[in-house]
């Protein structure tokens, strides 16, 4: 059976979300209090309707707890998007993503027991940093406050070398999960394996060592 998810707030992030949910089929529910933004999505989620999503009753009605899935994506309004978060999770619905503003909403977020909280802004922006600083960085994903994985394109100083021979793990402690070369992909690619300049590795690693093999390596 096909997942059923529901997005309440329809600006720029939730609606990115209800667009890429339908363009791959699913079945999106879209809530906003803004007739207008609801008028945008009535033609493009399964069902767009006007609705203050800070009313439980509205929401029991609408039957948002037999939901998979619920995003808020409320922009500027904390209180708007703490409460509806806290009445989700009142009304037992299995899984809330919330988009965050900021640490103290996250906290706030965090203690009400939203199941994923994202910050688009702020990770984008670290990504960008991340690309902007080095051009051989070409994205950034931080997994918690030490840990990330990034996208680096191979530089001249490891052409025609094996991973053996950079031995990435042991000089930096971080771990290469896979190599791209046009359009092919090696996951888990063995310690024999070559590497070219204009590669582009996946790493997993601490970001101080991320840091060094960047240094030394790039
Ligand atoms: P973004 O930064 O993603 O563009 P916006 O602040 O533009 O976010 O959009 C947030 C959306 O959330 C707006 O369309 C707004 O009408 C909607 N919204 C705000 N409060 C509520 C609420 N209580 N119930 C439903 N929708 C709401």
């Amino acid at each position: 059976m096909k997942k059923q998810f529901a997005v309440i707030g329809l600006g720029r992030f939730g609606g990115s979300i209800c667009r890429s949910l339908t363009n791959n089929d699913m079945d999106v529910l879209a809530i906003d209090s803004d007739e207008d933004r609801v008028n945008e999505f009535s033609s493009i989620a399964t069902h767009a309707v006007i609705a203050d999503a800070t009313d439980e009753s509205v929401l029991k009605s609408l039957g948002v707890r037999n939901f998979d899935h619920v995003i808020v994506a409320i922009g500027d309004n904390i209180q708007a998007s703490i409460l509806t978060t806290l009445i989700l999770k009142e009304l037992g619905v299995a899984h809330i993503t919330v988009k965050a503003q900021n640490d103290y909403h996250e906290k706030v977020l965090r203690k009400i027991g939203a199941d994923r909280i994202v910050h688009p802004e702020r990770d984008m922006g670290q990504r960008i940093a991340h690309n902007i600083m080095s051009n051989n960085v070409l994205d950034y994903l931080e997994l918690s406050d030490e840990h990330s994985i990034v996208e680096l394109i191979a530089s001249k100083k490891m052409h025609d070398r094996t991973l053996i021979e950079l031995d990435v793990r042991a000089n930096y402690g971080c771990n290469v999960m896979a190599i791209k070369r046009n359009d092919d992909i090696v996951v888990s690619p063995q310690a024999t394996h070559t590497i070219r300049e204009g590669d582009i590795l996946i790493v997993i690693g601490a970001d101080n060592d991320i840091s060094r093999l960047e240094k030394h390596l790039l």
